[in-house]
């Protein structure tokens, strides 16, 4: 299957990363494009849109026409989708911010930065159903304020962090910054039509910056 992640700006590497990791140490067929032309979405069967800074993240996409062509495959054509960080941001129903439109496929509404500055980033152990105990990395993480129709399958303090609604799943944190790869494997999952992942825990692979 081939995923395509948005390439702009933000942990891309990061996401390719891991889907290679979970390819050679799973023995699973995926293969990566960066996403930097509309044309680049022609024939992948997931999309993903990293952490980073959303509202550049929102410029390019839309300069470049990529913008409604994901909304578009996601919404008509059901192509799943994964959004972390600055990813559910642009994906959400409402930023409540002017400066970012989500593309309103997952039916969060979002506060950027509501944890506050990038000294306030932190990481901490959640517990996320159907898998268990994760080490989430957020930085400069936005809140999910209301969750919509989403099932809400982790929260921090109270907080939604992780959302799904059908084929598309939205995160406040970084799984792209752990060597944890059971949630890129819990969608890939989703992507060919599956369920669910082993347990396991895993330490972090880069600092917070
Ligand atoms: N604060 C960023 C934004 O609003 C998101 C942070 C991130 O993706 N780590 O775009």
């Amino acid at each position: 299957m081939k995923i395509g992640i948005i390439g702009f700006q933000g942990d891309v590497e990061e996401h390719v990363d891991m889907f290679m990791n979970i390819s050679t140490e799973k023995n699973r067929d995926v293969s990566l494009v960066k996403i930097r032309r509309k044309e680049d979405l022609k024939g992948v069967s997931g999309i993903v849109i990293p952490g980073g800074e959303s509202t550049t993240i929102y410029k390019l996409t839309k300069e470049y026409e990529i913008y409604d062509e994901v909304k578009r495959m996601v919404l008509e054509n059901d192509v799943p989708f994964m959004g972390t960080c600055a990813g559910l941001i642009l994906s959400s129903s409402d930023t409540a911010d002017e400066r970012v439109t989500g593309m309103g496929i997952l039916d969060v509404e979002i506060n950027r930065n509501a944890y506050g500055r990038q000294a306030q980033s932190f990481i901490k152990d959640i517990n996320i159903e159907g898998m268990g105990k994760f080490t989430a990395v957020f930085i400069r993480a936005p809140i999910i304020r209301d969750p919509g129709s989403c099932k809400v399958m982790a929260y921090d303090v109270g907080n939604p962090v992780m959302v799904r609604s059908g084929k598309r799943i939205g995160l406040t944190f970084h799984p792209e910054l752990t060597h944890d790869l059971r949630i890129h494997e819990y969608f890939l999952n989703i992507v060919e039509g599956g369920g669910s992942v082993s347990n396991g825990s895993y330490e972090i692979k880069v600092g917070v910056s």
